[in-house]
Order: structure tokens, then sequence, then C-alpha cells
């Protein structure tokens, strides 16, 4: 949104009349002479009538830009996916071990999981790890373990795919087409996993901007994906104190300024397990759909994550919490 202004206006007041409205200016153009003539509205700025703002003093027009995400917009903050529904009063658990280990082991936790009124069951079968000595996943074959035991407990299943050749058998095998951070902007994979025509869990860059995000959801819509829920996973932080920075603003800005789905994962947000439920209950409370958590019945057994990893005795008292209990 272009904000212009009349030759004699005064930008300052006009500026804070933006501002009072809570629209951040992402830049200033000036006249050749050096005054003021047009503030340009930064995209995540609150939703606000542009006509209410043309009958602002000193201000002698509003266009508006054309949205840079039209299809994240259009979607809106409900969607559902497999019969579960994001963004109604219900919030939405994504739970499950970092990684899926053995068919016997994502049975017995699907079928807990499943007891405490969770929706999805998570788990990676293809790992993103930082070194390559760790494990990496079970790969393929895991996908199979991991339908299964959902089936068997009816839940849904969400993992990730890391590669454009594993689209289609992830696509396969998952509800949800989980994009892990280290590929939000992987924009062939995100083409691939959109023409599947699958819903995706889009988590957010461990450094991308909000807009940057946005973008990368309307790559999914725009190239055909059924839905896009967005997760909060934390950012880079300069404090070692917990492994990533949970924004909780971002969380905010899509659930009521962008009006978009959005999941929080306080398990890779703070990658310590002692911060998860009040991580999840703060996420919640910034306007969460749902929330996505780690967990294990031997969190020091786990092949991935066990610091961060929930035993189920925590995440079923957190589960009752967040969803009222039942299922
Ligand atoms: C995960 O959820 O398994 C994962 C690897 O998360 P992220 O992409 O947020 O690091
Ligand atoms: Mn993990």
């Amino acid at each position: 949104m272009i904000v212009s202004l009349k030759s004699d206006a005064d930008p300052s007041r006009v500026l804070r009349e933006i501002v009072a409205r809570g629209l951040w200016v992402a830049r200033v153009e000036r006249d050749r002479s050096g005054r003021v003539a047009h503030y340009v509205i930064a995209p995540c700025s609150a939703a606000v009538d542009p006509d209410e703002l043309a009958r602002v003093e000193g201000v002698i027009g509003v266009t508006s830009s054309t949205p840079a995400w039209p299809l994240v917009d259009r979607q809106g903050p409900t969607v559902d996916i497999a019969g579960v529904r994001f963004g109604a009063d219900r919030k939405v658990l994504l739970c499950g071990p970092c990684s899926i280990e053995s068919e016997a082991h994502a049975r017995g936790v699907a079928a807990e999981l499943a007891a405490i009124g969770v929706a999805f069951l998570r788990g990676g079968a293809f790992k993103p790890r930082t070194s390559p000595y760790a494990f990496h996943g079970h790969g393929e074959i895991a996908l199979g373990w991991m339908r299964r035991a959902a089936d068997a407990a009816g839940l849904r299943v969400v993992t990730e795919v890391m590669s454009e050749a594993d689209v289609p058998v992830v696509a396969e095998h998952a509800h949800l087409v989980q994009i892990g951070s280290r590929n939000m902007q992987n924009f062939a994979l995100l083409r691939a996993v959109g023409q599947t025509g699958r819903a995706a869990l889009l988590k957010r860059g461990m450094a991308a901007t909000i807009e940057e995000w946005l973008l990368a959801g309307e790559h999914l819509l725009a190239s055909g994906a059924a839905a896009v829920v967005f997760c909060e996973r934390g950012v880079r932080g300069f404090d070692e104190s917990t492994r990533n920075l949970l924004d909780l603003g971002a969380v905010a800005l899509l659930a009521h300024v962008h009006r978009a789905p959005v999941v929080v994962d306080p398990s890779h947000g703070a990658g310590r397990r002692d911060l998860v439920a009040p991580l999840a209950r703060a996420g919640i409370a910034a306007g969460a759909a749902g929330v996505m958590v780690e967990v294990h019945d031997d969190p020091a057994s786990a092949l991935s994550d066990g610091p961060q990893a929930l035993p189920m005795v925590d995440l079923a008292r957190l589960a009752a919490e967040i969803t009222g209990g039942g299922r």
C-alpha cells in the first residue's frame, strides 16, 4: 500500500497517524525538492481500510498494491487436512519421535498418541542432520512403518521430504508433507511438493523473514498444494541457552494479521524438554492453531533429538491442557 501526501502536508503528522494504526513504513519516497511524497507500507503491517487512511489530514490518496501472496490470503485461517481442521476451536497436536526408529516403535507410540487426542503422527524417515555422521533416518522403508502405525491408530501422517526425488513416495504416505526449515526456500522442492496436490507443512527457515516465509507458502499454493500450514520452529538467536529463538511475534502476526493457519514447534524452538510445555502454551496464546511436539518413551535412547523429547506422560498432561482432553 502506498500513502501519497499533499504537497503542503505535515509528513510527521501523517506518519504518526500511520503508525498509530499498526502500520509500518517500509520506504519513504521524496519528490525532487526533498519533500515526503509517499509512504510505502510494509506488507507485514496490520490490516487497515485504505479509505480510512485516505481521510487522514494531509493524505491525497492511497493506492493498494497487488497483494504479494494472494493465494495465502485466499486460503484464510482455517484449513481441513484429511478431516483434521486447523484454525478451529480445537487445537491440533502433531506429535511423535524426531525420527521413525522401527515399525514396532512407531506402532507403540502411535497407539499412545491416539489415546491422548493427538491428530497427527510426526517423525522423520528422511532426516536433515547437521553432521554427515549423525543418524539420517531409515529412509523410504520408514514411510511404510509410519503410515501403517498411523492407520492402525487412526492418526494422520506428517513427515518431511528433503529431496525432489523422494516427493512422490513421501506424498503417497503423508497426509501433510513437511518442508523442513533448511529447505524453506528450495523452490524446486516447493514446486514438486505443490504439484502433488498434497497439503504442506511449511517450517520457517531459521534465518527467513516473515515475508520470505509467506512467499514460500505462496510458491506451494501456486504450484497446486491443497493447503499450506505454516510452522514456527524458531530462528537463529545469539544466545546458546536455547537451540533457537521461538518467534512468538511471528505466530501472532500470521494468526492475527495475515490470518494464516500457523502451528508452533517448541521442541526445535527450545531444543530442551523443560521449555517445551511453557512455549507450547505461549504459542497457543499467540494464536497458533496447533503444536508440534517431539515425544519419546525413552528419550535417552532416541536416535535423534533425545534432549528435547518429552516423555509420554508429560505430553499427555500438555495435550489435555491444550485440547481440553478427549479426541
Ligand atoms: C523436524 O521437525 O524433524 C525437523 C528437522 O525440524 P526443522 O526443519 O524445524 O529443523
Ligand atoms: Mn527433531
